[in-house]
């Protein structure tokens, strides 16, 4: 007997951002409303999706890494293969060239077909047909505003507040495969927030390319920032990722003001020289930017500021490097990502410039930026020794279901031993500091009398 949609179990494997990890939940939720039904064990799934990146190497190869596994998988069974995502908008001819066992690729602005394409995949599957089902066309309007993502339950939530971006930055995709820059409704956002209170959820991170050009009608990002930690439930509200470009005054009033906004700004600074920040494409200068990271740290001292950096863009000197070495310690981030410029096809840079620094020099310029990363987080996690701060409880801790993972307001990680206390996640509990490493804070729980 054939079976129904409903008995088909999908499996989904998410790369890349924050935004993709809410995309899963925009395709999940489109699919549960069509009888599908999910399975995080990919040996009993029928349907394998995989949601992509472009924007780093190392998740690109990774996701060919899986197409090969399936490959032998598809030989012993029937399966249906789907890649959605970045990857699937901005290499559409080389995974279907690369990767002939891939039968439906979707790029970000098309899940609304995605149900209908598996479908006909699976039904061309029981006849042995073999056509591909390819939705990958970018949309000037397609915000999945009217859709709730089916999100696992927890204490984090994300919702994206728009989608695209205008900038092209001369190293990035994103602008080709997600489009020109929208702004969801903000009604439509705080209804979403208000849901996510209602099932228990205690922190929202807002997403967007470049959330400082979230505009929808006369809504701003400081008001719509406002407006979501307003709702009563929500505890804390995070952002990410503001452009250094247009970084607005009202937006550090507002998380002055708001206890809810919380106290840290993720700054991309890429490089800390204006020739490579200009051959980037990034609009801002060295002085541009550490004056604004001046007037934030002037408005609000306890702000914790981390940072993206790529090392080795193209004809990066030495001597240019050393200027983003200087900023790096100049600023003193908490923490900062630190990547290696890897060309990434379509973008300006592809096209326009040489990827002409060494892998050795690259790999060199990351180590160093790493270890003087390393040694500034440790200083700052350092200080906190003996300080008591409050942590949001997230759920148990990677390494040991005996202790608790939470965060502080400023997005640091603290672990703790469990004892006894009654402590559940999504409660806010007072740890003390007693030992530190450059990623996280351990410490006890006080308890409360
Ligand atoms: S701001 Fe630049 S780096 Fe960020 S998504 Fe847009 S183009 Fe890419």
């Amino acid at each position: 007997m054939e079976k129904t949609i409903s008995a088909y179990k999908v499996h989904i494997e998410t790369f890349g951002c924050q935004m993709n990890e809410y995309d899963t939940e925009v395709v999940r939720s489109l699919l549960k409303a069509k009888g599908f039904v999910f399975t995080e064990d990919r040996e009993c799934a029928d349907v394998i999706l995989m949601n992509t990146c472009a924007i780093r190497e190392h998740a690109h190869n990774k996701v060919y890494g899986h197409l090969a596994d399936l490959k032998a998988l598809k030989r012993q069974r029937k399966l249906v293969v789907g890649v959605l995502g970045c990857m699937a908008q901005n290499l559409k001819e080389e995974v279907t060239v690369t990767a002939p066992i891939v039968d439906v690729l979707v790029g970000p602005d098309s899940y609304r077909q995605l149900p209908d394409l598996l479908t006909r995949a699976i039904a061309s599957q029981r006849t042995g047909d073999v056509a591909k089902g390819i939705a990958v066309d970018l949309s000037e309007y397609e915000t999945y505003q009217d859709i709730m993502p089916e999100r696992a339950a927890g204490v984090t939530a994300w919702i994206a507040i728009m989608r695209g971006c205008d900038n092209f930055c001369t190293f990035c995709v994103v602008p080709y495969t997600r489009g020109r820059e929208r702004s969801r409704d903000p009604q439509g956002i705080i209804r979403e927030a208000e849901h996510l209170a209602a099932q228990g959820y205690k922190q929202i991170t807002l997403l967007g390319q470049n959330v400082n050009s979230y505009r929808f009608e006369d809504w701003d990002f400081a008001r719509l920032i406002t407006g979501v930690a307003d709702v009563p439930g929500i505890k804390r509200v995070r952002f990410t990722s503001p452009h250094p470009k247009d970084f607005p005054p009202a937006l550090l009033d507002a998380m002055a003001g708001h206890t809810h906004i919380c106290k840290h700004i993720h700054l991309p600074l890429q490089a800390g020289n204006d020739r490579v920040l200009k051959l980037m494409g990034r609009t801002y200068s060295r002085k541009g930017y550490l004056d604004l990271v001046e007037v934030i740290r002037r408005r609000s001292a306890n702000i914790a500021l981390t940072t993206d950096i790529i090392c080795g863009f193209c004809t990066e000197t030495e001597e240019e490097f050393l200027d983003t070495y200087r900023a790096v310690q100049d600023v003193g981030y908490h923490a900062a990502f630190i990547f290696k410029y890897s060309e990434r096809k379509n973008t300006i840079a592809a096209r326009k410039y040489q990827d002409d620094v060494s892998e050795r020099i690259k790999s060199d310029r990351v180590t160093r930026l790493v270890d003087l990363q390393k040694a500034i987080s440790l200083q700052k996690n350092r200080s906190m020794i003996g300080q008591t701060v409050q942590v949001l409880v997230e759920g148990d801790a990677k390494r040991s279901s005996d202790q608790w993972m939470g965060r502080t307001d400023n997005n640091i990680t603290v672990v703790w031993e469990k004892c006894g206390t009654g402590t559940r996640p999504g409660d806010f509990t007072p740890i003390k500091i007693s030992r530190v490493s450059a990623t996280t804070l351990l410490g006890e729980e006080i308890p409360i009398r």
